[in-house]
């Protein structure tokens, strides 16, 4: 007996790796081939990658926003904007805050949350940049300790001491955009520069660790030009109400205080993941090259959620945006070859692009096309790769409606 019914990919979380995925298989896939649904807690997509320029201030949150209709054929993808809850993949179903929906195909593309490692008091007390929501409370919380610092009769100058946990990329960007905004803060306030305190914490002996060691004394001497403290092989133990502990040597531990702790050491995959009994580590789940968790046929994973080993080094590789893209262009390719019976599918090897990190505005640090970038070439490098994301995506339209334009 023929069956007629049309398979149903369900795509869920509309970042990088899902709104790839979901923008290449209304690409390929024929009307009456598949049904495609696209989930995301949003109505909008966000740039993940965005998200220190809009904690920091420097660039509105509607920046690095857009609607997730304005890049989906919804003749082909239909939008349901819901927080998936659960995945019940032994029964081919998703539980969502609004209800359920089944499916053939399933690419999960949930994203990160912030990795606090136990570590007492991180939940309550520090920031993370992980969405929207944190990066506008980020933003403002600082905005309000400097507009509250000269109504207080009694000066408390740990409200103009901002922490970050974590000298990786997400941290040193962070840095880079606080040192933009925080002379503006200081003049639209009131404020001496001087009584402001930017201390970077890192656990690890180097800054960036296990980046091109020249870049990074580029980065650390241009932050600390711009009154960046670096706290190097110091590692965050606790956070309180009024700043954070740290390790000094074997069983000292010192006080540092601070209104404003935010903690950018780490990332895992998204909780969803464990709620659903899906093996993983940290929420990323090791998957087969094809993408597919292994020994579910129809169960895809990309982006942060994913885990793949480089073979060159025996160790995973990190999760970007880069990678969540180049997976989402194949995970809509195998999952083409199956809906057409064909059972050979392609598998994925990273095409590296290089790795730039914004100082701020037009500041930057970079490999690519081996070779280094530093300054106003990496800065230039940087902002083309933000339009290309965007480019890849939404294609030329929504580079002229979001790019990053100011490149000199
Ligand atoms: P995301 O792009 O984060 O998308 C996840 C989506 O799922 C979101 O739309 C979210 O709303 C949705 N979602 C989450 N939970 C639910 C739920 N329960 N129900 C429904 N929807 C849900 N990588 C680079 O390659 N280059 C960079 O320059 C770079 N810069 C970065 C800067 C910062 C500040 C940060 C934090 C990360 C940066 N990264 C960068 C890493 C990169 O952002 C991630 O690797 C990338 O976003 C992963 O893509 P993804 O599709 O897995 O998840
Ligand atoms: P990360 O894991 O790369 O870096 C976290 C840092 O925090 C590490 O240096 C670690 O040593 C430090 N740390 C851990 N525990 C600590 C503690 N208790 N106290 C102090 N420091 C501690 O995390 P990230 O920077 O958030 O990056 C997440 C992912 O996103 C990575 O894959 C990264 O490559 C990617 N990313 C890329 C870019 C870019 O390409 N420009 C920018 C941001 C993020």
């Amino acid at each position: 007996m023929i069956n007629l019914r049309k398979p149903k990919i369900v795509i869920l979380g509309a970042g990088y790796g899902g709104l790839m995925t979901a923008t290449r298989l209304q690409k390929q896939v024929g009307v009456n081939e598949a049904d495609i649904v696209l989930v995301n807690k949003n109505d909008y997509h966000y740039e993940t990658t965005w998200l220190h320029e809009a904690s920091a201030g420097t660039l509105h949150h509607d920046r690095v926003r857009y609607d997730v209709r304005e890049v989906i054929d919804t003749q082909k993808v239909e939008f349901v904007q819901a927080t998936v809850e659960e995945i019940k993949h032994e029964e081919n179903r998703v539980i969502l805050d609004s209800g359920e929906i089944s499916y053939d195909y399933l690419v999960i593309s949930l994203g990160a949350e912030s990795e606090t490692f136990g570590i007492k008091g991180l939940k309550e007390y520090a920031f993370s940049i992980v969405n929207v929501n944190a990066a506008r409370q980020i933003r403002e919380h600082i905005e309000y300790q400097f507009a509250t610092y000269n109504t207080e009769a009694e000066k408390k100058d740990e409200r103009l001491t901002i922490v970050v946990g974590g000298a990786g990329f997400t941290g040193i960007e962070f840095l880079g955009e606080l040192s933009n905004r925080i002379p503006e803060l200081c003049k639209e306030y009131d404020v001496d520069f001087h009584k402001v305190k930017v201390i970077c914490v890192e656990a690890a002996p180097m800054v960036l660790p296990g980046f091109d060691p020249e870049l990074v004394n580029y980065a650390t001497s241009y932050l600390e030009k711009k009154g960046v403290e670096f706290r190097i092989g110091t590692a965050i133990k606790e956070a309180t109400p009024d700043g954070i502990i740290v390790a000094k040597g074997e069983d000292e531990v010192e006080e540092i205080k601070a209104s404003t702790v935010v903690w950018a050491a780490g990332v895992r995959g998204n909780s969803v993941i464990e709620k659903s009994g899906i093996e993983a580590m940290r929420g990323r789940v090791k998957v087969n090259l094809d993408l597919r968790v292994p020994g579910k046929e129809n169960l895809f994973i990309v982006g942060d959620c994913s885990l793949i080993i480089n073979e060159e080094i025996n160790r995973p590789y990190p999760p970007t945006a880069q990678i969540a893209m180049q997976q989402g262009e194949i995970c809509a390719r195998n999952i083409v070859a199956l809906i057409r019976g064909k059972n050979e599918l392609e598998t994925f090897e990273f095409d590296n692009k290089g790795t730039v990190c914004s100082l701020g505005e037009d500041e930057a640090i970079g490999t690519a096309f081996g070779k280094k970038f530093v300054g106003a070439k990496a800065s230039f490098l940087k902002k083309m790769i933000d339009n290309r994301a965007l480019y890849m995506i939404g294609g030329p339209s929504l580079v002229f409606k979001k790019g990053k334009f100011n490149i000199f």
